[in-house]
Order: structure tokens, then sequence, then C-alpha cells
């Protein structure tokens, strides 16, 4: 008789409001695609109740748990430990649950990292990172510690700028510096990287950061955190011009490859999770 078992392995992500959030189908095409029984819980989790949605975690022994908006910072308090990245960048994304202890990750800079590894090795690049928010803070962080050589980090609110170039510097090898982002940002000689980390271009196909696209040059790296639409307006000036587009789409299937990397020590297939992605999103770039 074979033996069956009617136990899954639980993960999710607790956040609010969630049900935008197209993780958990991502994650479970890449569950079923591999024969692992397992399930990604979405759940809407109100800032006065994270405590108990930790504890419940715990309790019912999930073996880990993304953590969205707002909870990134907040989940700090609930965590024994954490990862280096995550204890500098200071924001938790990703808890994994070992033998009752929860490891604070953050995969948001891991997952752009993987991407811009399948076209350019980060150690000694001059890169120029438009945006201050979470998700720059954590590319840049994770550039510093990937031996990146340079970071030009741009904001309109510069102090934002200042914040994170000042972090870099201090955790990290590299060197950075802030700049006011005033007018039309260009992008100035001996750039290998150039990033668009801020929130503009989501949703829209058309919408473009103030960029000087044409102080762009052929053969430089041009990244997008944007996942959808997977290529933005950015990316196809950039293309045009002779650079090497990255989408954000891979980031976020990167994000959830490491994740059940940390939960399970498993391996999902990127390109099952991409196309579903890419299902949803109504995109054919898969
Ligand atoms: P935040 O709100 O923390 O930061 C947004 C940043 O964008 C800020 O620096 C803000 O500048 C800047 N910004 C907004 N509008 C403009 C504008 N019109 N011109 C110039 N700068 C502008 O968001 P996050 O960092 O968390 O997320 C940013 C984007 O990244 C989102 O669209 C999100 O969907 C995407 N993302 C993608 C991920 C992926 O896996 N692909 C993962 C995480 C995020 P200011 O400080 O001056 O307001």
């Amino acid at each position: 008789m074979t033996h069956r078992t009617f136990r899954s392995v639980l993960t999710g992500s607790f956040s609010t409001p969630c049900a935008d959030n197209p993780t958990v189908a991502m994650i479970e095409a890449g569950f079923r695609h591999a024969g692992i029984d397992a399930r990604y819980i979405n759940c809407d989790v109100k800032p006065e109740h994270l405590g108990e949605a930790v504890r419940g975690a715990l309790a019912m022994e999930w073996a880990g748990f993304n953590c969205s908006l707002p909870h990134k910072v907040a989940v700090i308090e609930y965590l024994d430990d954490m990862a280096e990245a995550a204890r500098i960048i200071g924001a938790v994304n990703c808890v994994s649950i070992r033998d009752g202890r929860l490891i604070g990750d953050n995969t948001d800079g891991k997952g752009f990292l993987a991407s811009l590894q399948t076209v350019i090795h980060p150690a000694g690049t001059n890169v120029f990172l438009l945006g201050a928010g979470g998700a720059a803070r954590a590319i840049a962080v994770e550039l510093g510690l990937a031996g990146a050589a340079h970071i030009t980090v741009v904001n309109v609110e510069k102090t934002q700028a200042d914040i994170i170039a000042g972090l870099v510097r201090d955790n990290t090898k590299c060197d950075a510096t802030a700049q006011l982002w005033a007018g039309e940002a260009r992008i100035p000689d001996g750039t290998d990287i150039v990033i668009n980390a801020t929130s503009v271009g989501f949703g829209d196909a058309e919408a473009m950061a103030a960029v000087d696209v044409d102080t762009l040059k052929t053969g430089q790296i041009v990244a997008d955190v944007i996942p959808n639409p997977p290529t933005t307006r950015f990316l196809r000036e950039a293309k045009k011009r002779g650079c090497t587009p990255l989408e954000g789409l891979g980031m976020l299937v990167n994000q959830g490859v490491i994740g059940v990397e940390l939960w399970l020590g498993k391996t999902l297939d990127a390109t099952v999770m991409k196309r579903t992605l890419s299902d949803i999103f109504n995109t054919s770039d898969a």
C-alpha cells in the first residue's frame, strides 16, 4: 500500500491590501510543476494583527512567509535573526522558520542581482540609480555587497538619496554619492548600468521618468524594476539606443525562486513562474 500524506508544507504572504498581489499564482505554479506538496497562502494582515499572524505561522509550523507593505520594517521586532543585507537595508520581506526560529531576509535586491548577473557581473561597475525608495535601497545595498565600484543615487527628494548613499558607503566597500534629480537626468560618461527604481511606469506602458535618453550609450545595461508592464517605455527607448534592457518581471520571479530556496531548500522552475505572471499581466514576454 502506498503511503499518502495529507499535510502540505505551508508558506504564504502577509500584507494589506493583498488582493492584487499575484505572487501566490506564480509560486503555486512553481510548486505544481516541481510536484511539491506545498501551499502559498495570500493573507490580508492589518498592521495591528501582524504579531498574531507571525505567531500563527509559528504555531502552524509554516516553512516561511513573505512580508509586503506595510509590514517590511514592523516585522523585524518579531525576528530571532536577520541576514546581513536585510540588517543593512533595515527591511525584511522574506521570513524563514527554522526549528521555531524566525530569520529575516530581503529578497528585493537579491532578485534584482540575479537578473543582472544574466547580463553583467556588477563587480567594478559604475551604477546610475534612479529613485530612493525601498526597492532602490535594497538594490543599492546588494550592488555594494556584490562589489560595484560606484553608485550615484538620484532622487527628487535628495535627502532620501543621501541616506542610501551613506548606507552603501558605511556598510560596503563601494563608493556612493547622492544627486538631486531636477529636470531631465543625464547619464554621466563611464556609466555601466542604469536602473529605474522609481515607481514611474507601473501599469502605464507610456509613462517614463524624466531622463534624457539621448545621453544613454550603446552597450550600457538599462534595467527597470517595474514588473507590469515588463517592457516599459524606458526600456524601449534604451533598446533603440543600443543598450541591453533588463525587465523588472525577472526580478519579481527571482524573488519567488529565492524565497522558496530559503524556505524549502528547493529551486523552482523560473520559466514556469515567469510564464504564469506574463499570462496574468497579459503580455507575451515569457
Ligand atoms: P517607494 O514608494 O518606496 O519609492 C518610490 C520611488 O520612486 C521614490 O524614490 C520616489 O521619489 C520615486 N518617484 C515616484 N514618482 C516619481 C517621479 N514622477 N519622478 C521621479 N521619481 C519618482 O516604492 P518602492 O521602492 O517600494 O517601489 C518602487 C517600484 O518598484 C514600484 O513600482 C514597485 O512595483 C517596484 N518593485 C518591483 C519589484 C520587483 O520585484 N520587480 C520589487 C519591489 C518593488 P521621492 O522619494 O522623491 O518621492
